[in-house]
C-alpha cells in the first residue's frame, strides 16, 4: 500500500481565503450560497446566489463575479 502525503495534499488545495478574484484582483471570493438567505446567514462568509442555483459556486463580494472553484485548483491565477 502506498503512503500518502497527506500534508501535500492539503497544501496544493487553496484556502477560499487565499483566491484572488480574476476580475478584480481582491481576495474577496466567498463560497455562493443558494435559496433565501435566512436570519442566521453570515453575510461575510458567503455570497448569496440567489433563490435559483446554478453551476457556479464561489463568487466574489467585490465586484460579484461568479465562476467554478474547480477552476483555482487546476489553474494558477
Ligand atoms: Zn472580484
Amino acid at each position: 500500500m502506498d503512503s500518502i502525503d497527506f500534508e501535500q495534499l492539503q497544501k496544493r488545495r487553496k484556502r477560499i481565503d487565499s483566491l484572488v478574484c480574476p476580475q478584480c484582483g481582491e481576495k474577496t471570493l466567498k463560497k455562493i450560497v443558494y435559496g433565501m438567505p435566512d436570519d442566521n446567514f453570515n453575510f461575510q462568509k458567503n455570497f448569496v446566489g440567489g433563490c435559483i442555483p446554478s453551476e457556479e459556486d464561489i463568487g466574489c463580494k467585490n465586484c460579484e463575479w461568479v465562476g467554478f472553484r474547480a477552476n483555482f485548483e487546476r489553474e494558477n491565477f
